[in-house]
């Protein structure tokens, strides 16, 4: 078995989507980036990669790419998982925290899990996402934008 952590960071700006988990998530603002900017499932990615020693998802996915522009990041997080795979790792769970001060997550965090976990081939009670506020505080709490973070298992098959 082994273990990695992911960590990622977007701006909240008007005139974009906001998507986390591969949830469009209705909002007066969305995650600005070079992809869509999925904050949570880059952090898994990089939990992912980095479990498996591959790096991070500046490596395979650069932000110089037009191929990435406004990529699907389940598309990418499907990418890692194949990566993995081709390398003798399954996925064993995941476990995931977003940090935002609005809107409220918790109605959209079953679909985020349903996603997550069909775009891994896993079942879903492998993979576990929270939310939190961070109670006004820093740029969550402002509003300046999203974090999450992310640990992940992985097996060898
Ligand atoms: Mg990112």
């Amino acid at each position: 078995m082994r273990i990695g952590h992911g960590y990622d960071v977007h701006r909240l700006t008007e005139g974009r989507r906001l998507i986390l988990g591969g949830v469009d998530i209705p909002w007066e603002k969305g995650l600005l980036g070079h992809s869509d900017a999925d904050v949570l499932t880059h952090a898994v990615m990089d939990a992912l990669l980095g479990a498996a020693g591959l790096g991070d998802i500046g490596r395979h996915f650069p932000d110089t790419d037009p191929a990435y522009a406004g990529a699907n990041s389940l598309k990418l997080l499907e990418y890692v998982v194949k990566l993995l795979g081709e390398r003798g790792f399954s996925v064993g769970n995941v476990d995931a925290t977003v940090l935002a001060q609005r809107p409220k997550l918790a109605p959209h965090i079953p679909q985020m899990r349903d996603n997550l976990a069909r775009t891994m081939d896993v079942d879903p009670s492998q993979v576990n996402i929270k939310a939190t506020t961070e109670e006004g505080l820093g740029f969550t709490g402002s509003g300046e934008g999203m974090a999450a973070h992310a640990v992940a298992l992985i097996e060898e098959m």
